[in-house]
């Protein structure tokens, strides 16, 4: 009789065949002040200050605030020439009392001429492609024209030509920040309300940008939804590999909200495509002070194994087998090792399952039987103490192994 091969047989366990890395899509390297995103460098954190940028003082404490807790670009919101004139005071007075922040100034509406006096302050300009150019709606049109829309495209260049001009002279960058919330009308009549209005509409600028030999450009397609997100950046993706672009995407679901839903719906965005090895830099937009951002961001990047900021814990949801308070010793293993960056350490509520799902922590604290607990090096057992020292002889052991560092 036959037997059919069992594929399990055939394969060592240590030697999978899948990946567990993420393979990030292949970009071009675009800087921006003294951080680069893009060209393989490691996912870069943004956030925006939302003082009044005419409030210098204000403004300077905001960047500050978000750069030393991780914040790698700071963007600011210029609605008039006047703000974007206190970029210039902003930045010199971060220069003189603290460090140079790259900094990224919004422009919106018909911003031309405020996008140029804020391209000598900032590092990137971010432009809107639905409002740079941008024309009331008309109630009653029902249709556009080619000679319409070549007409619009024409004056999108010349208005975006001193401004591409100007960013390449220096070496700056932009953001082409496409939103399916402000699509311009023509992109509208010609595409629909959909993901492709917004890939076309971006294609539209990068053009005209690499017409004038400047490729400093990051592209954004944020929407509320994140469905239509998650389409937009992966056609945007598809289509520039077809074009032989390999512009760095800035990722972000935009209005998520607050709370626990506003973290995990831009996490539901965010995560997946760079799951997929799309994005290069991120924003988590909340509903709250923008320094309750840049924790979501870094667990992200920490959970899905982009960037390691803090250590990683690993912990059983506890069970009937459970032999201590699992929820309490967590809390304060995680209180007393919080800051050893770079390890992971698991808390297992038994030595039934424990230490094969310790997932190759560094450091394991297992319950052992009641009253007592063993603590773990990688897989092997080091020595079992009564459940009242756990912490501290976890503590004994990392120093014995010269990974402590104090607090
Ligand atoms: S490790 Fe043990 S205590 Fe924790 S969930 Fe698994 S079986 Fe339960």
């Amino acid at each position: 009789m036959q037997t059919l091969p069992n594929p399990i047989q055939t394969q060592s366990p240590s030697s999978p065949t899948v990946s567990t890395t993420i393979e990030r899509r292949k970009t071009r390297p675009v800087k921006v002040g003294n951080i680069t995103i893009g060209g393989g460098h490691p996912v870069v954190v943004q956030s925006m200050i939302n003082e009044d940028t005419l409030d210098i003082e204000g403004s300077v404490a905001a960047i500050r605030r978000l750069h030393e807790i991780g914040c790698e670009i700071v963007r600011v919101t210029v609605p008039s020439l006047a703000h974007a004139k206190a970029l210039n005071d902003i930045k010199q007075k971060l220069n003189n009392t603290y460090q140079p922040v790259p900094l990224v100034a919004d422009v919106h509406h018909n911003g031309m001429k405020i996008a140029l006096e804020v391209a000598k302050h900032v590092d990137k300009v971010r432009i809107n492609p639905g409002l740079y150019v941008f024309e009331k709606p008309k109630a009653d049109r029902t249709e556009y024209t080619e000679a319409e829309f070549a007409d619009i495209g024409d004056q999108i260049r010349q208005t975006l030509e001193p401004l591409v001009i100007s960013l390449r002279d220096q070496g700056k960058a932009m953001r082409i920040g496409v939103n399916h919330g402000s699509l311009a009308e023509r992109m509208l009549f010609t595409y629909g309300d959909t993901p492709e209005g917004m890939v076309e509409s971006a294609l539209e600028f990068i053009h005209i940008c690499e017409s004038l030999d400047f490729y400093n450009i990051v592209i954004s397609l944020k929407a509320s939804r994140v469905p239509v997100m998650l389409a937009a950046y992966r056609l945007m993706a598809k289509r520039m590999d077809e074009l032989g672009m390999s512009y760095p995407l800035h990722l972000g679901v935009t209005e998520a909200g607050d709370g626990e839903y506003g973290r995990i719906k831009s996490t539901a965005g965010i995560a997946t495509l760079l799951a997929d090895g799309i994005g290069d830099t991120i924003r988590v937009s909340l509903t709250e002070a923008p320094e309750k951002e840049i924790p979501v961001c870094y667990s992200i990047l920490q959970a899905l194994g982009l960037r390691k900021t803090m250590v990683e814990y690993v912990a059983c949801p506890s069970c009937g087998r459970t032999l201590f308070n699992l929820e309490e010793v967590l809390h304060k293993v995680r209180e007393a090792t919080n800051h050893l960056t770079g390890l992971d350490i698991a808390v297992m509520g038994c030595i039934v399952n424990g230490p094969g799902e310790m997932a190759d922590a560094d450091y394991g604290y297992v319950g052992r039987q009641p009253g007592y607990i063993s603590l773990y090096r990688g897989r092997e057992e080091i020595k079992k103490v009564p459940e009242d020292q756990g912490v501290e002889e976890l503590i004994n052991l990392i120093k014995a192994d010269g990974r402590w560092v104090d607090p």
